[in-house]
């Protein structure tokens, strides 16, 4: 199935596919909830990375169904595509939230039961990427089984131990303690699928809907704890906007003042030691100049901010290949060969 999907891809330029998308990306349609324009930390990283990949990514997958169109269909099943780091860490956010759902639920533990539902969990998950099957409901395709000539950035008994290494490191971790040294009720939210709140007069759009899915909440009764487990680099820039975001996120929908909302980073790469983001969390006020100054960028690109359209020619591919060698998309930009 996948290859039926991807294969209009062989048959057409650039140049085509342009056209194509531009088509459908320009038309305008009252947008709903799924299409209105809104913002996440993750979206303004990409959006800095490569403009691209941003318009494929939020643009020229969308409204899929509609659009019966394969070249559109093409770009949604690119965008499905992970590389094997990202499916590890998604791996162990799954098993991280069955551990902190277990304590919230008065629950026992068993560490190596976790450590094996880790290790098929994540194998699981490669074979369904293999067959082009869903896993746990989700369409999985890993990077490297669609550009098997990338060879592989990590074999399967190296990919095992790591995931094993993380799980080990998370049952040890300061942010996995300190949730279990609170008392069960404090769990508040862990891992909420499309979570988000509104945010009030942003220029020229007024309401915008931000999404923050912190993956663990915790409320004392006094204080609220923001714990994100980080199982790649927790050095990047992007890190303290979403800290940022999580922040005002639990302000708005809390109601607590912003000294009371601590957010720690669970540096589960190294130590699993619980850290702040480089450069601190940004206050409120900042984080929503930060957001403005974001969404007017991102907005600055459109044809229609009313009907959220957009036209893949105001969206350049960045000139750094280096970029485009891990990206998803560089089937759609001629950028894999
Ligand atoms: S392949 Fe390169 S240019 Fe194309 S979307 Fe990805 S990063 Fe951008």
């Amino acid at each position: 199935m996948r290859a039926d999907n991807l294969e209009i891809l062989d048959r057409i330029t650039l140049s085509e596919l342009e056209q194509a998308l531009d088509t459908h990306t320009r038309e305008k349609v009252e947008p709903d909830k799924w299409t209105a324009f809104s913002w996440s930390a993750s979206r303004h990283k990409m959006f800095e990375d490569c403009k691209r990949r941003y318009y494929l990514n939020y643009y020229g997958a969308r409204r899929v169904r509609e659009a019966k169109n394969p070249v559109t269909s093409a770009v949604w099943w690119l965008k499905q595509v992970t590389p094997v780091r990202t499916w590890i860490g998604t791996v162990i956010h799954h098993v991280a939230s069955l551990a902190v759902q277990a304590h919230r639920d008065e629950k026992e533990i068993d560490e190596k039961e976790l450590i094996d539902t880790a290790t098929r969990y994540h194998w699981e998950g490669w074979l369904a990427s293999k067959r082009g099957a869903k896993h746990d409901g989700q369409w999985i395709i890993l990077f490297e089984h669609l550009y098997p000539g990338d060879g592989l950035s990590i074999d399967r008994d190296a990919a095992e131990a790591l995931v094993v290494d993380l799980t080990r490191t998370f049952l040890a971790s300061d942010a996995y303690g300190f949730i279990k040294y609170l008392p069960p009720g404090a769990v508040r939210e862990v891992d909420p699928p499309f979570q988000s709140f509104e945010l009030t007069g942003v220029p020229a759009v007024g309401k915008l809907r931000v999404y923050a899915i912190p993956d663990v909440l915790l409320h004392d009764g006094q204080d609220i704890y923001i714990i994100d487990w980080k199982t790649g680099s927790a050095a990047h820039e992007s890190i303290r906007w979403q800290a940022g975001v999580y922040r005002l996120y639990a302000h708005q929908t809390y109601l607590l003042p912003e000294q009371s909302i601590h957010v720690s980073i669970a540096d589960l790469e190294n130590t699993g030691e619980s850290i702040e983001p480089t450069g601190g969390i940004p206050p409120l006020d900042e984080t929503r100049t930060f957001i403005s100054a974001s969404v007017q960028a991102m907005l600055g690109r459109l044809d229609d901010v009313a009907y959220n359209t957009a036209s893949i020619h105001s969206f350049p591919m960045t000139d750094d290949l280096a970029m485009c060698r891990q990206c998803s998309f560089k089937r759609a930009c001629w950028r894999h060969e």
